[in-house]
């Protein structure tokens, strides 16, 4: 089947309602901001395992940016995006212009303060109501049975779910791995904005987290990681590194062993900002 490429909500809705439940029993979706790489094809590859259609969006959105330089920076490369779409066998790309996205209503009632006080949050104020926003409007155009999100971008996952449960939406939603480069960097869109030699610095910040691994039966509290890897951050700008228990983001102060951790870290290289995790224990 030919992938179908739809820019407008309405299109996207009559091609919806015109499937036939039978062939296409499920609805399954992956929401990205293109420039594509083999971190989004692991999300689509995994759509695909389930019965139905594929359904991969591709929106810079805006409302999600805290600065103005990096929305106007984010790559931006559609035609490469539909040939690696159609090499994995996407069903449908949904791929709006801004003004489309704007008609919908957007929503009032749903709290993203929380999310706002820790990490990603804290960082890039308005970040996750903007998240919060898109999603919405996507979820409420495709209604999807089956929905797959990065936990690169692991706030972000617990924000979805919060929003998934808080709306009622039906989607299941999965939380996939993160796919990374031979020398360990995980895949990101903006690392096409880093030269060979940034890639290679960058590379770091999964060595630290693996570092950090390695020695955690050693720590007792975030101080002491921070200064453990106080190498680390001489030739980087960490912008946090900070230590939750797995499936929450509040910082730990006390490392609690007992409990699974996970570590969260972020630099910015040459203004380019990463961001990374790791299960710890
Ligand atoms: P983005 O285009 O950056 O908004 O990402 C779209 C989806 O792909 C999000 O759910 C991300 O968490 C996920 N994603 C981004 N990078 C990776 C990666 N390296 N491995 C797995 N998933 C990723």
């Amino acid at each position: 089947m030919k992938m179908e490429i739809i820019k407008t909500i309405e299109e996207l809705k009559s091609f919806l309602s015109s499937l036939d439940k039978h062939k296409n029993p499920m609805l399954n979706f992956v929401p990205t901001m293109g420039a594509l790489h083999d971190g989004h094809l692991s999300l689509v590859k995994k759509a695909k395992l389930y019965d139905g259609l594929t359904i991969v969006s591709i929106f810079v959105n805006k409302s999600q940016f805290n600065s103005e330089n990096d929305y106007i920076n984010y790559p931006r490369v559609i035609d490469n995006d539909i040939r690696l779409l159609e090499s994995v066998d996407c069903n449908v790309l949904f791929c709006p212009e801004s003004n489309e996205m704007d008609q919908i209503e957007t929503l009032s009632n749903f709290d993203t303060s929380e999310f706002d006080k820790y990490m990603e949050g804290l960082h890039r104020p308005g970040h996750f109501k903007g998240v919060a926003e898109i999603v919405f409007k996507l979820f409420s155009i495709i209604n999807p049975d089956n929905s797959f999100f990065g936990i690169k971008d692991y706030q972000q996952c617990l924000l979805i779910e919060k929003l998934r449960d808080f709306y009622n939406f039906k989607t299941l939603l999965s939380f996939e791995d993160i796919v990374r480069e031979s020398n360990g960097l995980a895949m990101s869109s903006r690392n096409l904005l880093l030269s060979e030699d940034e890639k290679t610095l960058s590379s770091n910040l999964f060595n630290c987290l693996m570092d950090i691994k390695a020695n955690i039966s050693s720590f007792t509290d975030n101080n002491s990681v921070l200064r453990f890897i106080s190498n680390y951050t001489k030739n980087m700008n960490i912008e946090y590194l900070d230590i939750v228990e797995d499936g929450t983001m509040v910082p730990l102060s006390i490392l609690d062993k007992s409990k699974k951790l996970r570590a969260c870290i972020c630099c910015r290289v040459n203004n380019v900002r990463l961001i990374d995790n790791l299960l710890l224990n």
